[in-house]
């Protein structure tokens, strides 16, 4: 039997960090981590999405060159070696996971590799632990344990994972491209990589359940996309369910009407969502409270078992890396004796489709809901210089303020690379600036982040450029 301080399950972006940070706190730390250290994100999520994404855009610009540019480019018949496309993203994750776990063991932490099974709140058995580690059935006890487990993709019980259906893990790993891909679901997944696909060449239609695609955002910020999708050649079904795929590649599917169709397809993405990863190692047995499958916690990531944490995906939505490692850094903080808690102004969230969405704080519609009394102005990237030379005039900066004392209380933009305009709209919020704070600020010329400030300054009335 080995002790620790403390005891993490799951070596994810949630994990890792609340490992690093307790260690650098002087907590004897071990993480327990069945895969690669990184978790989803690293691994099979975040990263290699965003590098396929890349590499699709960098080929569909080139495929567009050929075609026409008003540029004057002309680049003819590019081709792309998709097996050479993976291998570099893979080189990326390795480069990524490599780092944390240098990172890991510069801190101190001891990392064991194996499945942890929880035998009560302060032990921990490992299966298939390396000998040199203490071998299958290590029994580890600590004073804390720190459960993030993450999550895993929702399976439709009617069309199981396998053969033409398959997760995002398998579909940011091809061997090669299909020529034809249905992804159900038109939420962050499907339209991330059903777009990268459609880039890369592959024929993408897409069958979502709702009447909209993206229907976590305000259609507004979803219609540029839409456009897009549309001018891409993607062929959407809205208000369709799926009803299964035959071997010879058949994909049915029912509209609203209850009408039956079938779409020819090679492979079926299913993107319907993700489920906390809550069972199958004897979590069960703690009876923690729950909220469904996620383990439900208070504002300090602690479980209705004292000295039992849970942090990230584990925990249920937003499903997001920077949510994970945020909550992982304040439980390490908090069992070094440190007053914390988990309460952020805003809690970003970036749709990386082309135009990208960025979302933080509060939407017109959520600050009515709230009662609350918003104005709310938005600035056209149309009339922004920069948009103009990176050929990006679609989309809109908005801002979300009480009327009475001008506090922000959210951002949303739509539009390429306006993923970067995060950061601005999290500073804000975080410190508690108002409208007059931005639009006094000076902003670099010729930048997206121009619209950042035109935005405030057109909800106090005096927008110069529009
Ligand atoms: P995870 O990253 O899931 O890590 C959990 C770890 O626990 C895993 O490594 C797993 O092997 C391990 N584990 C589980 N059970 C055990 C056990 N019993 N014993 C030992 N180890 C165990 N989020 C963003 O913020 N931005 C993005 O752009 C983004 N893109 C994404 C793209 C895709 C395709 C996917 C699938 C997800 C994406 N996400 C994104 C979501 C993000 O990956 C997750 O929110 C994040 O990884 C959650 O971190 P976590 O630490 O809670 O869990
Ligand atoms: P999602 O919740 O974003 O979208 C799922 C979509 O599937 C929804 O539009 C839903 O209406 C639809 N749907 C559900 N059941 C259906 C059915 N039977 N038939 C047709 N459509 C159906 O889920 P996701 O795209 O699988 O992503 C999972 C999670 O991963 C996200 O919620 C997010 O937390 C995380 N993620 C984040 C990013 C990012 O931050 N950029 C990227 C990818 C994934």
């Amino acid at each position: 039997m080995q002790s620790s301080q403390l005891l993490i399950i799951g070596g994810g972006p949630g994990g890792y960090v609340a490992a690093i940070r307790a260690a650098q706190l002087g907590i004897q730390t071990i993480l327990v981590e069945g895969e690669n250290v990184g978790g989803t994100c690293l691994n099979v999520g975040c990263i290699p999405s965003k590098a396929l994404i890349h590499a699709a855009d960098e080929f569909h610009k080139l495929s567009r060159y050929g075609a026409e540019s008003p540029m004057g480019i002309q680049a003819h018949s590019p081709s792309i070696d998709i097996v050479r496309t993976i291998a570099w993203k893979d080189g990326i994750v390795n480069r990524l996971t490599g780092g944390v776990a240098a990172l890991l063991k510069k801190n101190g932490v001891q990392v064991v590799k194996g499945w942890a099974r929880i035998i009560d709140g302060k032990t921990v058995e490992v299966m298939n632990a390396p000998a040199a580690q203490g071998g299958s059935g290590l029994r580890i006890s600590c004073e804390h344990l720190l459960l993030a487990t993450g999550s895993e993709p929702v399976e439709l019980p009617f069309m199981p994972f396998g053969g033409r259906v398959i997760s995002s893990t398998q579909v940011l790993s091809p061997d090669n491209l299909p020529e034809t891909l249905a992804v159900v679901g038109a939420g962050y997944i499907g339209l991330e990589l059903g777009m990268a696909y459609r880039k890369l060449g592959v024929k993408v239609c897409i069958v979502e359940a709702q009447d909209r695609i993206l229907p976590a955002y305000d259609a507004e910020l979803a219609k540029p996309v839409l456009a897009a999708l549309k001018t891409l050649g993607v062929s959407l079904h809205l208000s369709c369910r799926v009803l299964g795929v035959d071997d010879a590649g058949s994909l049915r599917i029912k509209d609203s009407q209850d009408k039956e169709s079938a779409l020819a397809v090679d492979q079926v993405l299913v993107a319907v969502g993700r489920r906390a990863r809550s069972s199958g190692f004897g979590l069960d047995s703690l009876l923690l409270d729950m909220n469904g499958p996620a383990v439900q916690i208070d504002d300090q990531c602690r479980t209705s078992m004292r000295d039992v944490w849970a942090i990230g995906d584990l925990t249920g939505e937003p499903m997001l890396a920077h949510r994970a490692m945020a909550q992982g850094e304040m439980v390490a903080e908090l069992i070094a004796g440190k007053h914390r808690r988990f309460v952020p102004a805003s809690i970003p969230a970036v749709c990386f489709t082309d135009p990208e969405i960025v979302v933080a704080g509060l939407t017109p519609d959520e600050a009515k809901t709230a009662g609350v009394d918003a104005i709310s102005a938005s600035f056209p990237f149309s009339a922004n210089g920069r948009a103009m030379t990176l050929e990006s005039t679609d989309g809109f900066v908005r801002v979300v303020a009480r009327r009475d004392n001008h506090l922000i209380l959210g951002w949303q933009a739509v539009g390429r690379g306006v993923s970067e305009l995060s950061a601005a709209f999290s500073q804000s919020l975080e410190m508690g600036a108002r409208l007059e704070d931005v639009a006094g600020t000076i902003h670099a010329h010729p930048s997206l982040g121009e619209a950042i400030q035109e935005a405030a300054m057109r909800a106090l009335g005096h927008a110069l450029h529009v």
